[in-house]
Order: C-alpha cells, then structure tokens, then sequence
C-alpha cells in the first residue's frame, strides 16, 4: 500500500467509530460502501398506513369492489381485475403514472408443461442465470387473503364476482388454473386458495393481498427452491426470478412458504397439506438418515444465521474490526467462517441473511487487499441479491473498485507485537 495511503488509513482507525469504518459514511463520498443490510427502497411495494380502526375490518358489501387495473386491456397490456376496498382503488389510482406499463422481457427460457400424475409445472427451456427475471406478469386477479366480510346469503361469492369481470381469455385461463380444494370450496375460491401468491399489503386496507396468475402461478414447490416470486406495486406485475442458476430442463420451483423452509422435513410435509399433496422435492426425497442430517443442519442455518445478524445488529462488524487489529487471529478466521455458512446454505438450497456473509467476505478481502476475491465475492452478492430483491443492492459497485471501500488494506497495517500468521 502506498505510504500516503496507509497513512491516511491509520488515521481512519483512529477516528471513526467501528460503524464508521465498516458500513461506510454518507458522508465519506471518496469511499464506495459495502452493503450492511439487504437491499432497500428498492422494491417499490410501497407501503400505505392504514386509514381505518382494525375494529372496523368487519365490512358492508358494498365497500368491496371488483375492478379492472388498468380499466382497458390489449395484448401488451393485459388487466388485473381487482378485488380490493373501494378506497384502496382510489388511492391507487391517485398514484402519478399508476399503473407504470407492463415491461416485457427479451427472451422466453421457459415453458409450462404438464407432469405426469402431479399437473402441470415450469421448466427452463434454457440455461438460467442467478438473478435473471425468468417471468414477468400482471396477475389475473389480486384480492385479500382474508375477505373481512360475511357473504353468506348472496347469490354469488366476491370471488365469482371478480371472475366474472375477467376478459375471456383470462377467465379461461383462471378456470383452467388447479383447484386442490376440489368440491370443499367455490370453485373460484379453491382456485385462489390454490394458486395465491401473498404480494403484501396495498394502500387503506391493513391485511395481506393475494395475486393468482397465468404462468407463474403453475410454479410447484420445493423446500430447495431455485426461484422466488416477487410483487412490484407500481407496475402491478408479478416477477419470477432465479436464485439459483438454473438448468436446461430443470423445474422451476419456487416455495409456497418461506418461512418454514428451516423447519424439519416432518413439519415441512404438515405445512404443505394445505396444498392437498406430500413434497417429493430433491430434499424431502432423501433417505432418512440423509434427511435427518438435512434436518439438522437446516437448523443451524437458521439459528446461526440469526444469531448472527442479532450480533451484527448489536454491534456491527465488530468481529471484523477485531481481526484486523488483532493479527494473533488467524488470516482466514472470518472468511473460513463466512465460506462455511454459505456452503452449508447452498448444500440446502436456502439462504437465510445470506447477505451478511457476503457483506463479511467482501470486507474482509478489502481487509486483506485481495482485490480478486473481493471482486469475485461481490458479483456473486450482487447476482444472488438481484435474485432475492430485484436489484444489486450496491455490490456491483464494490466489484468494480474494492480498492475504494474503506476497509481496504485495514488487516495489512502493521500490528504491534504481534507477527502475521499464514494462512
Ligand atoms: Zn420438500
């Protein structure tokens, strides 16, 4: 390292505060940050407050409405009939430029074909990088999960209500949609209860939304999934993206809930029987000594990764800070750490926080100067993170210059008394 610059470094570690040092300052526009946090502000699900008592969530028909976004449709840009409260239309509406156009993607690399005694399913039709938008939809209907209101009575359900005002292909479409609910439900109501994806809440009402759509929502699950759906409000579209690289060939599958992806495969098999089947996916397929392994290590994962990010959020990087200033720790301690999280995460195919590690490695090949594997590691964050949120989350931006990250350099400044180990 030049002197100039070491000794500009040396007066860094005396004067910033750890978070200073490791997360980057807004102030500090000569030094390009590595991201501490998953992407935000990105994902445009704009949030809403709600405007109303939840003791009121108990409402009179006519307060829901059945409606088209946007109210004309053509074939590049197809309607969403919306079941919604009437005021979450009219805050919709007065939203500038809403809905934004359908964007179309470049490319098809996938086609949905029926698979033998399961339905129908997606696979890829060509190889699929991590991160890339496979599908790009506007849903044939978005409702909310819960219809807070008695329907008992009237001659035909919110959900037949809302099926009816589809154009005809879109009707077919839905209809044509699986129902796993068979006779129990409505048929409507089955098909939604079959194929919602929960996008989140939509301005004035407090409750989660659901979407149901033509291709994406033929996606089957896997505990091991290699793509996730994703809401964008603005556009009113669905996404599918890969997290994974994907095959020529191979299913797309994605998980019908993330949340219990920790658990073990027991208690995984008693979630999915909502959905009326037993996943057969690669992981709850194996033999059950195998599994029991996958079991346990799913909880590790899990546990570490948010033991992890408790410690991070109390004390920053602290472990890293250590390190480098503390040259007796052995070079490799923190990537030898991050490398084990990951490869664990990727033997499950899950990745809780996985953006911690990826931040730590960065940082600490900054730390070491080794300009090659900080690059290396900050296009995979970025892919993976394009992946989960739909943008680089700023990781590109340390790939290409990790030489301008404030922690640079910081585990090769000389340590006093201590002697360098090797690796
Ligand atoms: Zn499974």
């Amino acid at each position: 390292m030049p002197a100039l610059v070491r000794q500009s470094k040396e007066s860094q570690l005396e004067s910033k505060s750890l978070e200073d040092l490791f997360c980057g300052l807004a102030t500090d526009k000569n030094f390009i940050s590595i991201p501490a946090g998953p992407p935000t502000g990105l994902k445009r699900d704009t949030k809403f407050e709600p405007n109303y008592d939840a003791k009121d969530l108990l409402l009179s028909r006519d307060e829901i409405i059945a409606t088209r976004i946007p109210d004309y449709a053509d074939a590049n840009e197809p309607s969403t009939v919306l079941l919604s409260l009437k005021h979450t239309k009219d805050q919709l509406l007065s939203i500038s430029g809403f809905p934004e156009p359908l964007e179309p993607l470049s490319e098809k690399k996938y086609e949905v074909k029926p698979i033998e005694g399961i339905g129908m399913g997606i696979f890829a039709t060509e190889d699929i990088a991590i991160g890339e938008t496979i599908i790009r939809e506007r849903p044939l209907l978005v409702y909310p999960v819960a219809l807070p209101i008695d329907e008992s009575g009237w001659p035909k359900t919110f959900h037949e209500t809302a099926a009816d005002l589809m154009t005809e292909d879109a009707k077919l479409a839905f209809f044509d949609l699986h129902n796993c609910h068979g006779e129990a439900k409505p048929e409507a109501t089955g098909i939604i209860a079959t194929n919602g994806l929960e996008i989140g809440e939509l301005p004035g009402y407090q409750g989660p939304y659901g979407a149901v759509c033509k291709e994406i929502s033929r996606a089957n699950h896997s505990c091991s999934n290699n793509a996730i759906f994703s809401w964008d409000m603005l556009s009113f579209t669905e996404e599918l993206r890969a997290v994974r690289a994907i095959g020529k060939g191979e299913e797309i599958c994605i998980s019908y809930g993330g949340h219990y992806q920790s658990h073990p495969r027991a208690s995984r098999q008693t979630n999915l029987l909502m959905y009326n089947f037993t996943c057969n996916c690669p992981t709850c397929a194996l033999p059950e000594e195998e599994s029991k392994k996958s079991d346990a290590q799913r909880a590790i994962i899990q546990k570490t990764a948010e033991k992890d990010l408790d410690g991070f959020n109390l004390n920053g990087d602290l472990d890293i800070l250590l390190w480098c200033m503390d040259h007796s720790q052995p070079k490799d301690k923190i990537i030898k750490r991050c490398l084990t999280m990951l490869d664990m995460m990727d033997q499950e195919g899950i990745y809780p926080e996985c953006w911690l590690y990826y931040s730590k490695l960065c940082k600490a090949y900054c730390a070491l100067e080794d300009a090659d594997n900080a690059r290396l590691w900050a296009k995979k964050a970025a892919a993976r993170m394009r992946g989960e949120h739909g943008c680089d989350g700023g990781f590109h931006a340390v790939a290409e210059k990790p030489e301008e990250t404030m922690c640079w350099g910081l585990r090769t400044l000389p340590s006093e008394g201590t002697s360098e180990e090797g690796m």
